[in-house]
């Protein structure tokens, strides 16, 4: 049915504060499905399913399926619509505030038409949360989509962000006639496949296939610090703690655990795009080490510190984070 009739015979108006457009093609609903490759073994998770139109879709293809939906008008329309799908769970509450490990013990999949207020922040907390996702299909703003496959020199922190745990790539335009009510803007599917090595918890073992959903999870918070520069432009404003954090632990000596790694590529790449236009070799100056250890650990990477951070590479970021962490390691 299409949403507009169903959500007359709720008496439903939709919330624009709450990203509602509701995605109506059945075409283009079976694409952003197909486009994650679930297996019949896969557990997906649903960031705000609406009326149901994907979470039907989904069901057909996941083992499980975990739907999480704010806006309690939209349950009892949920109830009916998937009523039946006995491999749908239906969750009420704002998955910012929900903790992917009360569902998941291993690895899984999201699939959402997001609500795009929230884009930057659903990765963070999904990528930064424990276990990871690893896959996403995500229908989010053209916008957000060309910036979050951007290469350089047209990085940003929130590409650098994305890409660091993954492949990110455009899987189709939709445009703005695909959903009820019309957006003003065109859309996009986006497909993220995370590495392997973030896939593993911080002592190397694998995401725990056999961890009991209930088993502890205190990696959750310190992951999601770690991926605190994960979001949109305006984030990339330092809170006056981050501008004087720590110093980037050395891998000298002992592995860094994964998460000290995340945190650290985080604080670099955080001080690189702390302002717009600036020489990277200034910008790093927020790490709170001198301009010789600076240029010393430019140098050390290979990276020119006149270059500007939206020219840099993923692996160009990493390659900083540990020269820089050699670097204060020799001056500590
Ligand atoms: N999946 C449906 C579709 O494709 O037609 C609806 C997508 S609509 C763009 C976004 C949905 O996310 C809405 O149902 C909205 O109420 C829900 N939502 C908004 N903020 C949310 C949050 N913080 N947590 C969970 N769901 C949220």
């Amino acid at each position: 049915m299409h949403p507009k009739q169903l959500l007359d015979r709720y008496q439903i108006e939709p919330k624009k504060s709450l990203g509602q457009n509701f995605l109506h093609d059945e075409g283009l609903l079976a694409r952003i499905v197909a486009a994650a490759e679930l297996s019949p073994e896969d557990e997906a998770l649903e960031v705000g399913p609406g009326l149901g139109a994907l979470t039907r879709v989904l069901a057909r293809a996941a083992r499980r399926v975990v739907a999480v939906e704010l806006d309690g008008r939209l349950l009892p329309v949920l109830e009916s619509e998937l009523s039946g799908l006995v491999n749908v769970e239906l969750v009420h509450g704002d998955v910012l505030q929900l903790d992917p490990a009360d569902w998941f013990a291993a690895p899984y999949v999201v699939v959402a038409n997001v609500p795009y207020y929230i884009t930057g922040a659903i990765l963070r907390h999904l990528l930064g949360g424990r276990p990871r996702p690893r896959r996403l299909v995500l229908t989010v703003q053209r916008e957000v989509a060309d910036r979050l496959t951007a290469r350089p020199p047209e990085m940003s922190l929130l590409a650098v962000s994305v890409q660091y745990y993954g492949r990110v790539r455009l899987v189709s335009t939709v445009k703005a006639g695909a959903f009820w009510p019309r957006p003003e803007v065109d859309s996009a599917v986006v497909r993220i496949d995370v590495e392997e090595r973030f896939l593993e918890q911080d002592d190397g073992s694998p995401t725990a296939d056999h961890r009991p959903p209930t088993a502890a999870k205190p990696a959750a918070s310190d992951a999601s610090r770690a991926v605190g520069a994960l979001g949109d432009e305006r984030e990339a404003d330092l809170p006056p703690t981050a501008r004087h954090s720590p110093p980037i632990p050395s891998a000298v000596g002992g592995r860094r655990s994964a998460v000290e790694a995340e945190a650290a590529f985080f604080r670099v790449v955080r001080a690189g795009f702390s302002e717009k236009r600036k020489q990277l070799k200034n910008n790093l100056r927020g790490l709170g080490l001198d301009d010789g250890a600076i240029a010393a650990a430019l140098a050390e990477a290979g990276i020119d510190g006149r270059r500007r951070a939206e020219t840099l590479t993923v692996g160009e970021w990493e390659e900083l984070t540990q020269a820089i962490a050699t670097a204060s390691s020799a001056r500590a």
